[in-house]
């Protein structure tokens, strides 16, 4: 069986819900990266205690300031991450920070505030952090493309897919995860001759405070976050430029 084995790794919004439980896992699971980089937007604040208590218990485990909205933040964690991984390259990038507002009628700010937080954030930090993924892709000996060698996963939602939807609520949300599949796919496209594997992922409907905000989720955050980790160490070359459920599944676009 497939197992992932990224030496690095990095996650967005990585304080509570998802991602916090995808250090958790991560950092408890067989195959310990030898750099987990959990990064937030608030390190030192109260909503970071459990990620602080995690971090004080496995030393893989980095905490890093990244509020994915603010350039000169996503660029100081960059200048970090390098210095940390001392020449080595990330091997893998989890965009997961995201915002829902639940409005009643959407508004010039809402969906700017969304599409900041949920599409131009992802953007930022990949451009930011590029160079450490081709490091990273350059460096492994192995041919194709793989999650233990070079990608971007993109925390997307089945919001998002135009086929799916049926209930115009959180619209802003829900243009903003289409947005970012469209990046997904471009990026998919771009870095293919950098061998770096680029997929956007729905999580299911999640038990976190994002996914009880909409009613009673289907999913606990663990068994989400296990099949997702599950799913990401059986990506190959082929599943680039797609959209996955969190058990591989293809997601219509
Ligand atoms: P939560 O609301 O529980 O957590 C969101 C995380 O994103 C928090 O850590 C939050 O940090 C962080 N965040 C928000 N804005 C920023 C920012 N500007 N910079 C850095 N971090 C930020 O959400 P989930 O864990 O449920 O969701 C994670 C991802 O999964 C999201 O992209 C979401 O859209 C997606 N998803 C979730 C589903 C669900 O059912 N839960 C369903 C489909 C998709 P802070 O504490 O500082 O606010």
């Amino acid at each position: 069986m497939e197992v992932l084995n990224a030496r690095s790794i990095l996650v967005t919004g990585s304080n509570r819900g998802i991602g916090l439980e995808l250090i958790r896992q991560l950092a408890e699971g067989r195959n310990q990266p030898e750099w987990i980089f959990a990064t937030c937007r608030d390190p030192d604040g109260p909503r970071a205690q459990e990620l602080r208590n995690l971090a004080a218990k496995h030393q893989g485990v980095k905490i890093i300031q990244l509020d994915t909205t603010d350039l000169s933040s996503v660029k100081a964690a960059a200048a970090t991450v390098t210095e940390e991984l001392k020449g080595t390259g990330l091997n893998l990038l989890v965009n997961n920070a995201g915002i829902l507002m639940l409005n009643t009628q959407e508004t010039q700010k809402t969906m700017s505030e969304t599409y900041e937080t949920n599409v131009i954030g992802p953007m930022i930090v990949i451009q930011e952090f590029l160079p450490l993924l081709k490091k990273a892709s350059q460096e492994s000996p192995h041919k194709g493309m793989s999650c233990s060698k070079a990608a971007i996963v993109n925390m997307s939602s089945i919001g998002g897919s135009i086929t799916r939807v049926n209930i115009p609520k959180a619209v802003s949300y829900l243009c903003s995860k289409a947005a970012l599949n469209m990046l997904t796919k471009c990026q998919s496209l771009e870095f293919v001759k950098d061998e770096i594997l680029c997929i956007a992922v729905h999580p299911g409907w999640v038990e976190t405070d994002m996914g009880k905000s909409v009613g009673q989720p289907q999913l606990t955050v663990e068994f989400s976050v296990k099949e997702i980790l599950n799913t990401l160490a059986h990506l190959s070359e082929k599943d680039s430029g797609t959209f996955v459920d969190w058990e591989g599944k293809i997601v219509p676009w």
